[in-house]
């Protein structure tokens, strides 16, 4: 099992790079913003649930993350090849339930992408996206929360990667196919 997160702020391009991953390398994506907007759409108790949280720009509470996740790895046995982790961990909490999970599979996180963006162009970027994607979380007063959000909550897990020589950097602006180049590169060096 080959495990890739794909880390980085809100509009860092996790998502973008993530495709290019899962074609190069053939990886299953988990993306949880995409798993909880699945919910949503469908109207279910969850969708309600993360929606509440997701429209402030908050994060969901671990535990149910944790949950969601867990139950995700579980239902797609095409994970057992490798999986590229798209918006989890985002709390040192969640990552030390994703080690965990792993460990049961007799695997581990190997390399953690961090996408390294300046904030105004990820503001830029966010407001941009927002003119399309319909996301309730697209717009500049919840976009300024989810980066408080990240500062405080999630970026602490670089360092918590770092410390365990997990953590690439990896320059987030230029483009999609040059940030996909250093991607490659990284991963080839491992
Ligand atoms: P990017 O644009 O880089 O793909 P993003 O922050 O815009 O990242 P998603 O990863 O799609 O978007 O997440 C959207 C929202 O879903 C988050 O702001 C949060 O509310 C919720 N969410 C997603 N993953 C988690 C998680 N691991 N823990 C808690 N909440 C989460
Ligand atoms: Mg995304």
């Amino acid at each position: 099992m080959f495990n890739v997160v794909i880390f980085g702020a809100p509009g860092s391009g996790k998502g973008t790079q993530s495709e290019r991953i899962i074609s190069e390398y053939g990886l299953f994506h988990i993306s949880t913003g995409d798993v909880l907007r699945e919910q949503i759409a469908k109207g279910t108790e969850l969708g309600k649930i993360a929606d509440s949280y997701i429209s402030k720009g908050q994060l969901i509470p671990d535990e149910l993350m944790i949950d969601i996740l867990s139950q995700v790895l579980d239902a797609n046995p095409q994970a057992g090849k490798g999986v590229i982790f798209d918006g989890f961990p985002r709390t040192i909490e969640q990552a030390k339930a994703l080690k965990k999970m792993l460990a049961l599979r007799e695997a581990e996180v190997d390399v953690v992408v961090g996408l390294e963006v300046e904030e105004e162009e990820l503001i830029e970027r966010l407001l941009k996206r927002g003119q399309v994607s319909g996301r309730s979380d697209d717009n500049l007063d919840t976009i300024k929360k989810r980066l408080h959000v990240y500062h405080n909550q999630t970026k602490p897990l670089k360092d918590y990667y770092v410390k365990e020589g997990k953590y690439k950097q990896i320059k987030g602006t230029g483009t999609v196919e040059n940030i996909f180049n250093s991607i490659k590169e990284t991963i080839s060096k491992l």
